[in-house]
């Protein structure tokens, strides 16, 4: 899968231009990723040294990216086309309609294989054990 992934304010604390702290399990959760197979991104608005300090950033902390804000390697940066889109399966944005997840979240909808679909694993959880036991209540009184 191809996962485009922003850097300020997703894998570091928005301080830009600086590089905030990491935010936690971000890094962990990327290095897991690219093990898995997955082809990461970075997709960001930083561009010349402020880009480049990310990339090394992130490069410090074990991720590798397979593009940086273009399609793939052989791609024409996004910034030189007419249109920056990306083309990536799923992008990871601290301004996703909802928010930012945390990372632990985002890799299990990711390793569901359904990365698009609202993640329930602790509903689904619940909803299991309830199956297995029972409700509370008629645990409690049954
Ligand atoms: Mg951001």
């Amino acid at each position: 899968m191809k996962i485009a992934v922003d850097f300020d304010g997703t894998l570091v604390e928005h301080k830009y231009p600086e590089i905030g702290r990491d935010i936690p399990f971000a890094m962990q959760t990327l290095r897991q990723l690219q093990s898995d197979g997955h082809l990461l991104i970075l997709f960001s608005v930083r561009e010349g040294d402020l880009l480049n300090e990310a990339v090394d950033y992130c490069r410090s902390k074990g991720v590798e990216f397979y593009a940086v804000n273009a399609s793939s390697p052989d791609d024409i940066p996004s910034s030189r086309r007419t249109t920056r889109k990306i083309d990536a399966d799923v992008f990871i944005d601290d301004h996703n309609l909802g928010g930012l997840p945390d990372w632990g979240v985002i890799y299990q909808m990711i390793k569901s294989g359904r990365p698009l679909q609202p993640y329930r694993g602790i509903e689904d959880d619940a909803d299991s054990r309830r199956q297995r036991k029972g409700g509370f209540l008629s645990r409690l009184f049954g």
